[in-house]
């Protein structure tokens, strides 16, 4: 028997510090680590002990014996990466807490999602470090809350793992700031030793073509965010009467965003999915999807293991046509000679098992066309099809259109080509990447120079790409050269204390919610969950969220 991880996984790890054989790769170590699609247990080397099911936080990690029949292609997808690993690793550095001097340090953390929380886990282990967290919503969690899709419930569960950290005597919330609104980061600045921005990157990278901008087409982060009950977008309104819905992009954003346009609205009503979007959903017309790649079935941005998932949805067929099945010459050559990379190995033959499966007899499907990319989108006054055009391979491997160009007839267009970051006021900025530059999470000037007392951490430090755990070892990052220049002296005293912060902000006609204001909120809406049968029914206003926040009114 040997363990085998599955599409939960969101690769913090946890199950590589636990395991006594080191039979889970990539580890932290390793550089594939910071790339990986999900981390693989050798089945080879596997000593069956189970210690890391227990340190999973999301339950992603089963004996093989006991898979279920859906998550039985886990098995191959875990052994395959060891086609080209051996599975060997060098001993995982001891780490030792160093000895901060004495007195209190006071961190800001702006922002509340995954980084902000790996980051501010490293940091409240020391007693002496207070960290106050920010964010500009009147709940926490970031994109745990409103980016993972609502089907992936065991994902969620990794807000457990901060709910450990919020609970430190050495840690307060101060949700529903918005820094550089309602206090300035300079005001920051003179009360913290430290501002750690982790705001994460919120807006959608742009096409380029025409009728982006038709009403119909739209970005998926703002799709997502719609269905996940972000209160920015709970009146958004969105137009499902056409037949199909073409996403562009093949993501992971863009798996999620297909399956829950295609998912029986009743399996979606158990999950903490927005109230409004699922009523939108129940009279939605969307029975197929079309996914676009610009590049081939080796290059799909998703992961592996989201693309099995995405062929176990019920009732939803997944379609590929075998004139997309082209790969590079490089490529078809590095197949043919057995020396591809596992993971690209992995992509082809999952792409190429969907296309030989003949038999669609669901009434949903979702269609993959690869090495296509849009060059406009159609309509008038709203979109009424895409314009595309068929890519292929030069001699030199690279994607080129060939000038083969037809049209999809729709009236939904999900552009799902990324997030980007947006710029924080007082802080440099990279354009071209979205990012605010730094070095391993110190923000630097155009001359390389840290600016002192400002980090940064997760998709704002190096751009919108990786899973949740990912965020894990770039919060550790950053935490870990906040305590080497607490150590080092290098922290800015501030000449004001951060006491004054809440009656500064009263002053100002902003009341911040603190952990008891977002247990309250939670409580609500769990307590609303049990009347309908879900997990979660999420308050989307920021009226509402601030109302539940006061608690119960007694009696
Ligand atoms: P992504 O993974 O970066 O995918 C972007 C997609 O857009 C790619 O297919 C890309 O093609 C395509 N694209 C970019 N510019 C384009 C253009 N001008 N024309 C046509 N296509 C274009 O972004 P994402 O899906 O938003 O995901 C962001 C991150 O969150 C990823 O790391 C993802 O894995 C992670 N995430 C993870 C999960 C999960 O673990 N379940 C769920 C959601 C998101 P090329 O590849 O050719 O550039």
């Amino acid at each position: 028997m040997a363990f085998v991880i599955t599409r939960p996984c969101c690769n913090d790890a946890s199950c590589v510090s636990v395991c006594p054989v080191n039979c889970i790769h990539p580890t932290p170590e390793e550089p594939e680590f910071r790339t990986a699609e999900m981390l693989y247990i050798d089945p080879e080397s596997c000593i069956d002990c189970g210690a890391c099911v227990d340190a999973c936080p999301v339950g992603a990690i089963f004996p093989d014996g006991e898979l279920a029949d859906e998550d039985e292609p886990y098995l191959r997808l875990n052994a395959d990466y060891y086609l080209d690993h051996d599975g060997e690793a060098g001993e995982a550095p001891l780490r030792r807490a160093p000895k901060l001097p004495d007195g209190d340090v006071y961190i800001a953390v702006v922002g509340a999602g995954p980084a902000a929380f790996y980051a501010a886990e490293e940091l409240v282990r020391f007693g002496s470090v207070q960290v106050d967290m920010y964010d500009r919503l009147p709940t926490p969690y970031g994109l745990v809350r409103a980016g993972v899709a609502p089907d992936h419930a065991a994902t969620k569960a990794v807000e457990r793992t901060f709910a450990s950290t919020e609970r430190k005597k050495n840690f307060q919330y101060r949700l529903d700031v918005t820094v550089g609104r309602d206090i300035t980061l300079d005001e920051l600045a003179d009360r913290y030793h430290a501002v750690l921005h982790a705001s994460g990157a919120s807006t959608d990278k742009k096409l380029g073509i025409a009728g982006e901008d038709l009403p119909g087409s739209v970005a998926a982060t703002e799709f997502v965010a719609w269905y996940n009950g972000h209160p920015d977008h709970a009146d958004d309104v969105y137009d499902l009467s056409s037949e199909r819905a073409v996403i562009v992009g093949n993501g992971n954003v863009a798996l999620d965003v297909a399956r829950i346009l295609l998912t029986d609205p009743d399996e979606l009503a158990s999950t903490d999915i927005a109230q409004h979007a699922l009523e939108a959903l129940r009279t939605s017309s969307i029975r197929e999807v079309v996914i676009l790649g610009r590049r081939s079935i080796a290059d799909g941005a998703y992961t592996n293991s989201e693309f099995l998932s995405t062929g176990l949805v019920d009732g939803v067929d997944v379609v590929i046509d075998d004139a997309d099945l082209t790969v590079s010459p490089q490529i078809a050559a590095q197949l043919d000679d057995g020396t591809v990379d596992s993971t690209i190995g992995s992509k082809v033959r999952l792409a190429r098992e969907y296309a030989a499966n003949g038999t669609h007899s669901a009434d949903r499907r979702v269609v993959f066309r690869y090495l296509t990319a849009p060059t406009e989108v159609l309509g008038d006054s709203a979109v009424t099809g895409v314009r595309i055009v068929r890519n292929s391979y030069d001699a030199q491997g690279r994607v080129c259109p060939t000038g083969e160009t037809s049209e999809i007839s729709t009236g939904l267009v999900i552009r799902s080509i990324g997030y980007r970051g947006q710029v924080v006021d007082g802080l440099p900025f990279d354009e071209e990447t979205g990012t605010v530059p730094n070095h391993a999470g110190r923000v630097v000037n155009t001359e390389g120079e840290h600016l002192p007392g400002q980090y940064v951490a997760g998709w704002l430090k190096r751009g919108a790409s990786g899973g949740i755990g990912t965020n894990r070892f770039c919060g550790q990052e950053t935490a870990s050269v906040i305590v080497e220049d607490i150590v080092g002296g290098a922290m800015p005293t501030p000449p004001l204390h951060r006491d004054d912060v809440v009656a500064m902000l009263a002053s100002r006609g902003v009341l911040p919610i603190d952990g008891g204001g977002w247990s309250n909120i939670d409580k609500a809406e769990r307590t609303a969950s049990r009347a309908v049968g879900s997990v979660r029914r999420k308050i989307v206003t920021i009226a509402k969220l601030r109302e539940a926040a006061t608690g119960p009114i007694p009696g």
